[in-house]
């Protein structure tokens, strides 16, 4: 018997592991996949995750996979440079690129070295019920075997796709379809200062050098492109020249490492987030487009949320039923804003709005400034008593 059985290893499912078990708790780990293991990602991490990574003390473990620090950040729109230092935040002096595999397997083992019960090839396919409360899980193992096991909580941090999600009918909350498609691969050559980020119409591209001295380009494109294997590549450079002509230069003269990856599964979404003896964590109760950049961020963010709700409480029903409702009303209060403003952000093409507010920032470095603290997601009430000076100003 677990006090918690996590579902999931990856940002979300590690990190919850992770926190809970410091805490004391009984946890069983299970994750699909055998690590270290690549997912698709363009994998910036902002700020206030960096700033978590090293409050959590596993920073230093991701800074030797060799990441470099992005400490500075550029903004291209047709007409508009925005660039400057990248604000600092706690611990954090800038945002992080590490490769998943790194990453995920960095904070499993952390997990794992505070107490967690590890086990990674375990797919769970099923959930052990006592009437309407979950009470455990079914799952294969790397054998080829099935097992179970029994906890008090059962948490989904399984992704977008969830199986714990779609075993316990947990609904939409709401769902606002899909908005983008995403085409990344890694080059050498590149010369980048930072994070490197592009606009044009119908097209947004991100620069984000990682370990190696690799560079990862992403191009999203509006969900409608055809994107099929054959035309990807035709695609992904065709939509670098539209984000930026600067950025297709850019890629001429560099050097493509790797395949060519495509995603178009990029739904928008909240599920509910909890019910008797589940809740869902990261991805699963909350997917966004990855546009903003925000899934590694959140997912740390809602991981540390969860276990500081649960606390002492996952012993004791009524209070755990309490604490599962406040994680869930905590997620939805402080992950609405930024949602809203991310939709509009994938919808590709910047309004005028917008682009006032960016082209007040080439010139005033308090609003640069405030604008770079919005796109790292810098908690509110710091970004207002900014956004005042900045009306002062
Ligand atoms: C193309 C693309 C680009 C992105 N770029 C960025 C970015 O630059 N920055 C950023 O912050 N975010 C980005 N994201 C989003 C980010 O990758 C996710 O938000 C983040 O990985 C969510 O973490 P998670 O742990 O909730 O879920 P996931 O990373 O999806 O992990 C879920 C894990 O659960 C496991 N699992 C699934 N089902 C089961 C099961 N039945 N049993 C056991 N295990 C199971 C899976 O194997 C997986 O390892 C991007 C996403 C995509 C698709």
């Amino acid at each position: 018997m677990y006090d918690v059985i996590v579902v999931g290893g990856r940002c979300a499912g590690a990190a919850t592991a992770l926190l809970l078990a410091r805490r004391g708790h009984r946890i069983l780990l299970l994750e699909r996949a055998r690590f270290p293991s690549d997912t698709l990602s363009t994998l910036y991490i902002h700020q206030p995750g960096v700033d978590r990574l090293a409050r959590w003390r596993v920073l230093d473990e991701v800074r030797a996979t060799g990441c470099p620090p992005l400490e500075r950040i550029s903004f291209r729109a047709p007409g508009l440079l925005l660039t400057g230092p990248a604000p600092a935040w706690g611990a954090a002096t800038g945002g992080l690129a590490p490769r998943r595999y790194a990453l995920d397997t960095i904070l499993a083992r952390a997990a794992a070295r505070a107490g967690a019960d590890f086990r990674d090839g375990c797919s769970v396919t099923g959930l052990l019920w006592e009437g309407d409360t979950v009470a455990g899980v079914r799952y294969t193992t790397p054998g080829g075997g099935t097992d179970q096991a029994r906890a008090r909580l059962v948490v989904g941090a399984d992704g977008r796709n969830s199986t714990v999600a779609r075993l316990v009918g947990a609904p939409y909350l709401r769902h606002d379809g899909r908005l983008t498609v995403a085409l990344y691969t890694y080059w050498s050559g590149l010369s980048g200062d930072g994070l490197g980020l592009y606009s044009g119409p119908g097209a947004g591209a991100a620069l984000v050098p990682t370990q190696d001295g690799l560079t990862l380009v992403n191009v999203q494109l509006p969900r409608d492109t055809p994107v099929t294997r054959g035309n990807a590549r035709h695609a992904y450079l065709a939509g670098a020249l539209r984000a930026c002509p600067d950025l297709a230069e850019l890629l001429a003269a560099g050097r493509q490492e790797e395949r060519l990856f495509r995603c178009t599964d990029l739904p928008n979404f909240f599920r509910r987030a909890y019910g008797s003896g589940w809740v869902l964590v990261g991805d699963a109760g909350h997917h966004k487009d990855p546009c903003g950049a925000h899934g590694i961020s959140d997912a740390l963010a809602q991981a540390e949320l969860l276990a500081g709700c649960l606390a002492e409480t996952v012993g004791d029903p009524s209070l755990r039923e309490k604490a599962l409702r406040q994680y869930a009303e905590e997620r939805d209060r402080r992950w609405t804003p930024p949602y809203e403003s991310n939709l509009a952000y994938a919808r590709l093409s910047p309004t005028e709005n917008h682009l006032e507010v960016l082209r007040k920032g080439e010139t005033d470095p308090l609003f640069r400034s405030l604008v770079f603290r919005a796109l790292a997601g810098i908690p509110d009430e710091d970004l207002r008593s900014l956004g005042r000076q900045a009306e002062v100003h």
